[in-house]
């Protein structure tokens, strides 16, 4: 099993309404993010890129709408009890944030040695943080067992109505702002993101492409949604942290099934290549997961050549070591 949701039977999908009401909770306290064009940046890809800039977001990635929307559903009792997460990062601040501002204790469980910035940052905000396992599915039944425990809910990063909900207010803004897309290009972990693309994209924009990316290094979700739906177990071998997940979840696999049209790999080299890129160009600091989407265009550019193309930079939240590594390939690239 995948997606340890704590509940039986097959999740709800979110609907378009559902995303329309996560809009509303959020307005008191998220402003939309900005999406702008870079000619640099057209000019490397030969299309038109429009950048939809989740890295501004206050914790640096686009799950805190998910985390928003669904401590905004809870009701005083469960606010009461709290939330646990396990997260390598970005999932986890998106928890801490929204626990801290509806005043919700907050457990995120994170495998062994996590990236010092992300660890820093949940403790930032508030949160307990506990290093378990070897990796995030070790994580993930450390973070049942403290759920069960104190009685807290246990949200998955992914199998979660609520949070794909509110990931999906993203992708309303998109095609609010742009409403004759070619494609959108979407990075996979679980695929909370990719679901809630092609949730509004079906009410919005029907003709336009929703593009899935995952690391070739991590291809879970990717060989699920080839495989018509089966969730297949794989290994994680990526470099690039949001990215990082060993199985396809049942109910984004299921959003995406019909609607996503196509879902493309690249390698971890060709992430960072684009993290550069939207460096130089847009001057845009991506962690890898941020710029998956960016690498997908670049590597299948004959695809959407001369086509209006959102990018996804779902977040900002490169590690030191990933920072200091730019420096020294700019370096060497100028030389
Ligand atoms: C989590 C994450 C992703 C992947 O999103 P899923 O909804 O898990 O598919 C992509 N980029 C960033 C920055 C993330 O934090």
């Amino acid at each position: 099993m995948s997606g340890l949701s704590g509940t039986s039977g097959p999740l709800r999908p979110p609907t378009i309404t559902d995303a329309l009401r996560a809009r509303r909770l959020l307005a008191d306290h998220l402003p939309p993010t900005p999406m702008w064009s870079y000619p640099a940046l057209n000019a490397t890809t030969g299309a038109t890129v429009l950048l939809k800039h989740e890295n501004v977001q206050p914790t640096g990635a686009f799950k805190v709408r998910g985390g928003l929307t669904l401590l905004a559903g809870m009701n005083a009792a469960e606010r009461a009890r709290g939330v646990v997460g396990y997260s390598t990062g970005n999932h986890a601040q998106s928890l801490a944030y929204a626990a801290a501002r509806f005043g919700a204790p907050c457990a995120i469980v994170m495998p062994e040695h996590p990236n010092p910035a992300k660890a820093h940052a949940v403790r930032a905000l508030g949160a307990e943080l506990i290093e378990a396992g070897a990796d995030l599915g070790e994580a993930a039944v450390h973070a049942e067992r403290v759920a069960a425990e104190r009685g807290m809910r246990l949200v998955s990063a992914a199998d979660e109505p609520d949070l794909i909900a509110g990931v999906a207010t993203a992708y309303l803004e998109v095609f609010d702002r742009e409403p004759a897309l070619d494609a959108v290009i979407v990075p996979v972990g679980g695929g909370s993101g990719a679901a809630a693309a092609c949730l509004a994209a079906a009410a919005l924009a029907p003709d336009c492409r929703i593009v899935a990316v995952q690391s070739a290094a991590a291809p879970a979700a990717h060989d699920s949604w080839r495989s018509g739906g089966a969730l297949l177990n794989r290994p994680s071998r990526t470099r690039v942290e949001g990215l990082a997940t060993g199985s396809g979840f049942a109910l984004t696999q299921r959003l995406m099934r019909d609607r996503l049209a196509d879902f493309l790999l690249v390698d971890d080299d060709a992430i960072g290549e684009a993290q550069w890129t939207l460096m130089r160009d847009a001057h845009t600091l991506a962690e890898g997961a941020g710029a998956a989407a960016l690498a997908a265009l670049l590597v299948h550019r004959k695809r959407f050549a001369g086509q209006r193309v959102a990018v996804m930079c779902t977040g900002g939240n490169a590690s030191e070591r990933e920072i200091r590594a730019f420096s020294a390939a700019a370096t060497t690239t100028a030389a």
